[in-house]
């Protein structure tokens, strides 16, 4: 339950006067339905108003506060022309200018022969001071009411600045005072103040410092935040640790048949990240557990050996893959090796119905079946797996993060399934701790040897003539060439078409050689493409995003992306991953419209010098910001309010080691500071965290 010093934070936002229902619904839709959302709410801006004794031309583009004489209002001649009123300010002419003002109301507001105070931008219109909807206009005695400083609030149309500053005349006195949550000796490192009195200064901004991000106000803020969100997943991952977890503990022989069966050994990186799943499979605790690794740096054979050991140690063990066809390229790279040690595969997707889905759920249930690959079908109610031990989760950003508990809730009653997750997104340190912090991680950061670097280029759309034309030597030598269509935001309509367009236009060229395969096909389509490709019945792909993600054909060698402008790094950089993979030298052409902004062509910059996935992802995340990085919503990153990820990286881990030491040390949260780090989860809705404190 939420503690009653916070109730009135967590009124709705028509509680304060002045705000109805219409309002309500834009401040719910900027920031959210509660008084807290207003809390969170912290200017981005700050008016500076100059007090003015006469007008100066310094003093144009400036905001001023003036005392002006009203002479003579002129009312709109007609609907397009603004209303004037002439006035003066200690003999020099002003003009006050309104559109669609109404006159009843500016000759109240304003009377002719009498002086009032006002504020607003002072302009220069043809040689005549002009100052268009002052945002003050009070009578003399009332001067005080115009603050010299005026925070600037982001707004949505229909919202206007002084709502705010209204609603916040209402909410910060009135502000409880919580109890400290922080470290004594961290507040006075920083040089932070309570939480109550850092709110007061972040919304009363004065001078432009007052909105670095470093500033302690707001730094402080930033840092409660971030301490929530580690204090909720260090709860959930000392649950999870403490969850009896089963002994998975085989001989080896299998999975030493199936080292031995691959044309490669393992790299360094590989044996490493094998190792320390290895041992958490072993070990009597709970799995959950991060692998990340870029593209083609050899994941899927590090979960194969995984899998392999929770079989060798009598379970059954499952991989699921975000798509159909990642999960049937999976099944067709894991199924012959395991087979040929003697273990029962299976593939469970969407596509598996009638008779062929029931026994197969059969023969799952029975536990003749040791691997399954799948796609989401694997959630559904009626898939039972008899004993299952490990569940690999590829690809995780596409998936939510409720969806790893949901899978690992397939074991039996009381042992626990140990989880595996593989990222090819490399993550910045910092994000991975806030999205990932209730996992361990294991990092593969280095690609199996041979591979040629991709000769990346940026070639402008206007010369597509010729890269066409350029792909008959890689068509004649039978390389296969992807081509992917450019993404129209919001409209996979616009995307099909545009794909459709290229499609037909290098069908001109090549013939059927050419393949196009978009979202918009049904699955079995996109299949049935998908593999007239890899076996090289068509050479050239024509696709939109969907080949996105751990496609693996080795004889692709050109990967060209039109508009590439229109993609983020982190997805250009795993596009290009899809080429160069069969020891093949890979091109990737990034063809652009011209001109480029200045970020876009700072982003095709770095994707021309590096290929290291980790370098990328901390340039995007400097670039764009983290909510943008991964999709916030998709892929189940935490959304911040007030802390930026990129400005205030610095105390994320400071946070997470807090949050470690706070729960070793108090680990049901009992004590004073326990007690007010509860209070810190409710006011960040970080409280469904609670619930693992108290099944301790
Ligand atoms: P990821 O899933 O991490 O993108 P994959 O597991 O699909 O990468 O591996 C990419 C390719 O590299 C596959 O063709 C795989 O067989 C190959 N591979 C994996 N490990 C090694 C290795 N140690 N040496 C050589 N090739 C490897
Ligand atoms: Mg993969």
């Amino acid at each position: 339950m939420r503690p009653e010093i916070l109730y009135s934070l967590f009124y709705p936002v028509s509680k304060l006067a002045g705000i109805g229902p219409r309002l309500a619904g834009l401040i719910e839709k900027l920031a959210g339905p509660n008084i807290v959302d207003l809390v969170w709410h912290l200017p981005s801006g700050l008016v500076t108003r100059h007090l003015a004794a006469a007008l100066t031309p310094d003093l144009i583009e400036q905001n001023v506060l003036l005392t002006i004489e009203v002479i003579r209002h002129s009312p709109s001649q007609n609907r397009r022309a603004p209303y004037r009123i002439a006035c003066a300010v200690n003999g020099e002419p002003l003009t006050l200018v309104y559109f669609n003002g109404r006159e009843d109301y500016l000759r109240r507001l304003l009377p002719e022969g009498q002086s009032r105070k006002i504020s607003g931008r002072l302009e220069d219109y043809n040689g005549a001071y002009q100052m268009t909807h002052p945002d003050h206009v009070v009578k003399m005695d009332e001067v005080d009411t115009i603050p010299l400083f005026e925070p600037v609030y982001p707004l949505t149309a229909g919202l206007t600045n002084q709502t705010f500053i209204k609603a916040d005349r209402q909410f910060l006195p009135a502000l409880p005072d919580l109890p400290e949550w922080n470290d004594k000796p961290l507040l006075a490192r920083e040089k932070w103040s309570s939480w109550k009195d850092s709110l007061l200064t972040a919304h009363a901004p004065t001078k432009v410092e007052d909105f670095d991000r470093d500033n302690p106000a707001r730094a402080r803020l930033a840092y409660d935040e971030l301490l929530a969100n580690q204090l909720a997943l260090e709860l959930v991952r000392r649950s999870m640790k403490r969850k009896p977890g089963r002994a998975l503990v085989g001989d080896g022989s299998l999975r030493d048949r199936i080292s031995g069966s691959l044309p490669f050994s393992l790299t360094p990186a590989q044996t490493v990240a094998l190792a320390e799943i290895a041992g958490d499979i072993a070990g009597s605790h709970r799995m959950l557990r991060l692998l990340q690794g870029d593209v083609g740096s050899g994941k899927t054979v590090v979960a194969l050996l995984a899998m392999v050991q929770a079989v060798e140690a009598g379970a059954q063990a499952t991989l699921m893959a975000p798509t159909e066809i990642l999960a049937r390229q999976h099944f067709r790279a894991i199924e012959p090796l395991a087979e040929a040690a003697g273990l029962k595969t299976m593939l469970i997707t969407g596509r598996l119905k009638g008779k062929k889905r029931e026994a197969a759920l059969i023969e799952l249930a029975a536990g003749t079946v040791d691997i399954v690959i799948g796609t989401h079908a694997l959630f559904q109610d009626d898939v039972i797996f008899h004993d299952l031990g490990l569940a690999v989760i590829d690809e995780q950003h596409r998936f939510g993060v409720h969806q790893r508990l949901a899978l690992s809730a397939k074991g039996r009653k009381n042992g626990g399934v140990d989880v595996l997750v593989m990222t090819a997104t490399p993550i910045p340190r910092t994000l991975a701790l806030t999205a990932y912090g209730d996992m361990d991680v294991s990092v593969i950061a280095e690609k199996p040897p041979g591979r040629k670097p991709v000769d990346t280029r940026a070639i402008d759309l206007g010369r597509l003539d010729d890269v066409a034309n350029g792909l008959k030597r890689k068509l004649a030598a039978g390389e296969r060439i992807y081509w992917v269509c450019p993404l129209v935001e919001e409209s996979d309509v616009l995307d099909v078409a545009a794909a459709e367009e290229r499609f037909i236009y290098l069908k001109g060229l090549y013939g059927d050689q050419v393949g196009l395969i978009h979202g918009r096909m049904k699955a079995e389509a996109k299949d049935e493409t998908m593999q007239r490709f890899i076996d090289g019945d068509i050479q050239i792909l024509v696709a939109t995003t969907v080949i996105e993600v751990g496609v693996d054909v080795p004889e692709a060698t050109v990967m060209v992306i039109e508009h590439a402008e229109r993609f983020g790094l982190a997805q250009l950089h795993q596009l290009r991953g899809r080429v160069g993979r069969g020891g093949l030298a890979g091109t990737c052409l990034l063809l652009y419209v011209a001109p480029l902004g200045e970020m876009q062509k700072a982003r095709l910059g770095i994707l021309r010098e590096t290929e290291d996935g980790f370098r990328i992802a901390e340039e995007d995340l400097r670039l764009r910001g983290a909510g943008e990085l991964l999709g916030t919503r998709q892929s189940g990153l935490p959304e911040f309010r007030l802390a930026d990820l990129q400005a205030h990286s610095r105390l994320v881990p400071i946070a997470r080691d807090d949050a470690r030491l706070i729960l070793e040390k108090d680990g049901k949260l009992e004590s004073a500071r326990g007690k007010a780090l509860r209070v810190l989860l409710y006011l960040f809705e970080r409280d469904n965290a609670i619930q693992y404190l108290s099944s301790g």
